[in-house]
């Protein structure tokens, strides 16, 4: 008989704690194995807390091809499929097979300086700020094109899936994620008559790459966030956004509606 495992991860709260003690009994008598450790044979990760935990299991197990189930416990929750009173139900249809699986497009980031190269991945977006509190001031290419030097607080990158997370509340636009784009955000720009900048987002197709030529400044570093981790370079010669190949698989059932989701969340 071939042993079927489930990865469980919990944020660290109480009440996820004990739900994922009472998912992995009722996984255990349903006949499903729940290693201690991440099994990278597992068929679900199953990740109980917010939007939160499960990019930061995501991220921890770098991005593992392996399909995700998330259990809400009390946060906003979009990536996260069921509430923590429907694991009966969620097991029930699970052995069944009677889900499906949505793909979640991913972007990247490539950071140069000197010599070194340093890769970054986002499920939501990427984002470059300074690590200062002085205005940062990027030079900014689309495909061969040289657009904008851009002067503000920074700029995102975000997929379809992240479109309603930092984005949004920068007034970016909400992107149904069967759409296949990146798009880029202004954090804060300037656009006054000493500086130029976009104030809107811009929309772009997936083969379209972003190039960030940031302008150094004595004692001013960078900082690269995917999916809300921080990461800091004392200098950057150039970033470049594009599309990913990884694709994130995440667990969804019959009444799942993007749009369904977002009425809920939001209004
Ligand atoms: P956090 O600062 O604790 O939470 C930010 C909020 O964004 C949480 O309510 C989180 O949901 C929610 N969220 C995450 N991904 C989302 C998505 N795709 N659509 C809608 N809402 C989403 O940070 P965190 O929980 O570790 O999440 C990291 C994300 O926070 C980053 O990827 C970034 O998008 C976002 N963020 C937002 C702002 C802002 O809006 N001003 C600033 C910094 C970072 P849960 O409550 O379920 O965790
Ligand atoms: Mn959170």
């Amino acid at each position: 008989m071939t042993v079927r495992k489930i990865n469980i991860f919990a944020n660290d709260d109480a009440y996820s704690q004990e739900i994922r003690e009472l998912l992995q009994r009722k996984l255990q008598q349903s006949g499903f194995t729940v290693p201690e450790k991440f099994a990278p044979d597992a068929e679900l990760i199953i990740s109980i807390g917010g939007d939160g935990a499960f990019l930061r299991t995501l991220h921890k197990y770098e991005f593992p091809s392996i399909p995700f189930l998330g259990v809400n416990t009390g946060h906003l929750g979009f990536f996260q499929e069921i509430h923590p009173d429907e694991l009966d139900e969620f097991i029930f249809l699970y052995k069944q097979r009677r889900y499906n699986i949505q793909n979640l497009k991913t972007v990247k980031a490539t950071v140069k300086q000197g010599e070194n190269r340093y890769e970054y991945q986002g499920l939501n977006e990427i984002v470059i700020k300074g690590d200062h509190a002085t205005t940062i001031h990027l030079n900014i290419s689309i495909g061969n094109s040289f657009i904008e030097r851009f002067s503000g607080d920074g700029i995102l990158v975000c997929t379809p899936a992240g479109s309603t997370a930092y984005n949004y509340s920068l007034g970016g636009s909400i992107v149904d994620p069967r759409l296949t784009i990146l798009q880029i955000t202004p954090i804060a720009p300037m656009n006054t008559t000493a500086y130029r900048s976009f104030t809107s987002s811009v929309v772009l197709p997936k083969e379209l790459a972003v190039t960030v030529h940031p302008e150094a400044r004595e004692e001013s570093g960078f900082m690269i966030i995917a999916d809300g981790m921080e990461h800091r370079h004392s200098s950057i010669d150039e970033v470049t956004f594009g599309f990913s190949q990884t694709e994130v698989k995440l667990m969804r059932f019959e009444h799942y509606d993007f749009w369904t989701k977002v009425k809920t969340k939001f209004l």
